[in-house]
């Protein structure tokens, strides 16, 4: 088959239920593009039956392309697979639950036609989200945007149109602990956000749980920043320079009144401070260094239990 125009990618960790309204959703509209279009989904170790649907679906329409992990290896390691598997001239990121319309594609193929090499979908309203989750993630986002050296647009999730230009220096990014809206702004070129407006899930729950959102959270963090690591000297800096005021304070205040400034409390609670201190800024250098451990240990990123091709550059 000769190569298509557009890669879809939908990472696919139990959804059973959307599976069937995804395909024709995309099919749809990929339609309407006039141009050979392919969908990879990756199933990232499904326990719920997707897997078969996946399958299924595969054998009924050769431009489906299965690609299934032997695990469970997380969303922006699905996504990863879904990369490297490519083959268009125009790779989307979509989600499979449905929240990303697929009619949006179509705004971001026209910008791309345009001649931009990134165009983001940009959540101008969430619809059936927790004000919990809505909150963290504005504030998330936020936050990233503030100290980080890229420039990763706000309020931006992975749903978005990359060029095979982009596409082929995201495959070479082999990161293990990986912030694929970080790594796309950081390839650069012309970059641009469409708005949209997110939907409910069409079916099933989140599979993006507090825990697995801290863990995106760091990963932004360290890969895209040493904010955490400057906190700690900054810290430290302050901690040293107050104690360069306090040490002729107390001297005087003691030689003077002779009881000023006894007993333990004090000594207690700076030592805590401290201490305290101390451990955090500790954690955040094992939060470095066990990803420079993990980077070391060179392992393959994700492991293909089942798929019909071979990526140009998998693992
Ligand atoms: N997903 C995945 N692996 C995971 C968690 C999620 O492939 O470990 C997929 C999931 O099936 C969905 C997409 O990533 O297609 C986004 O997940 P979800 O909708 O649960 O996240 P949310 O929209 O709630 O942030
Ligand atoms: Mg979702």
């Amino acid at each position: 088959m000769k190569n298509p125009t557009f890669s879809i990618i939908a990472p696919i960790f139990n959804e059973f239920e959307n599976i069937p309204e995804l395909y024709p959703r995309v099919m749809e509209v990929m339609e309407q593009t006039g141009e050979p279009w392919e969908l990879i989904l990756v199933d990232d170790g499904s326990t719920d039956g997707s897997t078969d649907g996946i399958r299924e679906l595969a054998e009924s329409d050769e431009r489906v392309r299965p690609v299934i992990f032997a695990r469970n290896f997380g969303h922006q390691i699905a996504v990863t697979a879904g990369i490297d598997y490519s083959r268009g001239d125009a790779v989307v990121i979509i989600d499979a639950d449905l929240q990303d319309p697929p009619e949006v594609i179509l705004d971001l193929i026209a910008k791309w036609r345009e001649g931009y090499e990134v165009v983001y979908a940009v959540r101008e309203e969430r619809a059936g989200e927790s004000w919990f989750k809505k909150t963290t993630a504005s504030l998330f986002y936020r936050f990233i945007y503030r100290i980080t050296d890229v420039d990763i647009p706000l309020d931006t999730g992975d749903f978005r149109l990359m060029d095979k230009k982009v596409v082929a220096v995201m495959k070479q990014m082999r990161e293990k602990h990986r912030f694929l809206r970080g790594m796309s702004a950081w390839v650069g070129y012309k970059q641009i956000g469409v708005n949209y407006r997110r939907k409910p899930r069409f079916a099933g729950e989140t599979k993006y749980p507090l825990k697995k959102m801290i863990k995106l959270a760091l990963n932004a963090v360290t890969s895209f920043s040493y904010f955490p690591l400057q906190l700690a000297t900054f810290i430290g800096f302050i901690a040293a320079g107050l104690s360069v005021i306090a040490i002729p304070v107390v001297a005087i205040l003691r030689l003077t009144t002779g009881t000023a400034l006894l007993g333990q409390a004090t000594t207690i609670i700076i030592v805590l401070f401290l201490g305290g201190v101390q451990l955090i800024s500790l954690g955040i250098i094992g939060e470095y260094i066990g990803r420079i451990y993990d980077e070391a240990k060179g392992r393959p990123l994700y492991i293909v239990a089942e798929s019909p091709q071979d990526p140009e550059n998998a693992g």
